[in-house]
């Protein structure tokens, strides 16, 4: 339902909270996040409000400066912690807005390659698929790209990687997303309205579009491959 993402210049998890409670009003069921910390993908979920999360953050810290959150509306799979994002295969975690609507075929093929699913939701097939093709040697980035020109259905969707502190992989369709820009800093959220304490400069992903975030800035292709250049827009909202 909310998605959050911060290649940062300090302790990213704080911040991924505040800006996850910016984003409240839509309504969710759970919430987490991943940071990668020394190269370490981690996670942290709690079913209910925030400061459930917050709550836990503080019993088990999750340090790292880049990391992903999501607030979750379930539609595939009951409320629980084992459902809720980030969705983590070996070193890839995600999180996800949407529907996979052929999520079902692609986790019967995951399976028949021995890969097993831990969770009910629809997301996990994204991270399971995208581990798959870098298990097949492709680099995280080549990795989400194929993954995402496998999904059908609407998504906006994260990704971050085990072994890249430097690295966001995101795409938009039917689900929106937009990129902040900060110094030596860049920002990720499915509503401006998350990203307004962090800066006033945003790009939103058009239809189909697939965003590289590194904290030098952000690359951006559309549905058809090609790079893109997309407006820099500068937002006014009261924080
Ligand atoms: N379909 C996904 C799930 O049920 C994402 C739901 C959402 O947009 O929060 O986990």
């Amino acid at each position: 339902c909310g998605i959050v993402g911060i290649l940062g210049d300090h302790e990213a998890a704080p911040t991924l909270v505040e800006a996850l409670k910016r984003l409240e009003y839509r309504g969710y069921d759970s919430a987490g996040i991943a940071t990668v910390n020394c190269g370490q993908l981690d996670r942290r979920r709690a079913v209910g409000k925030l400061a459930n999360l917050s709550d836990l953050l503080v019993r088990e810290p999750l340090a790292g400066k880049a990391g992903i959150g999501h607030t979750r509306w379930a539609t595939h799979g009951e409320p629980s912690v084992r459902n809720a994002h980030p969705h983590r295969s070996g070193g890839v975690a995600v999180v996800h807005n949407g529907i996979i609507e052929n999520f079902r075929p692609l986790r019967a093929e995951l399976t028949q390659k021995g890969y097993a699913c831990e969770s009910d939701t629809d997301t996990e097939t994204v991270s399971l698929l995208c581990q798959s093709f870098i298990d097949q040697g492709l680099s995280p980035r080549d990795a989400a790209e194929q993954t995402i020109a496998r999904l059908e259905g609407a998504y906006a969707l994260a990704f971050l990687f085990d072994g890249e502190e430097d690295l966001i992989v995101a795409a938009r369709r039917g689900s929106p997303l937009a990129v902040g820009y900060g110094e030596g800093e860049m920002f990720l959220g499915s509503d401006a309205i998350a990203l307004a304490p962090l800066t006033d400069r945003i790009s939103y992903l058009e239809e189909g579009d697939r965003a590289v975030l590194t904290r030098q800035g952000v690359e951006f292709w559309d549905g058809s491959g090609s790079k893109a250049n997309r407006e820099v827009r500068t937002i006014q909202i009261d924080t």
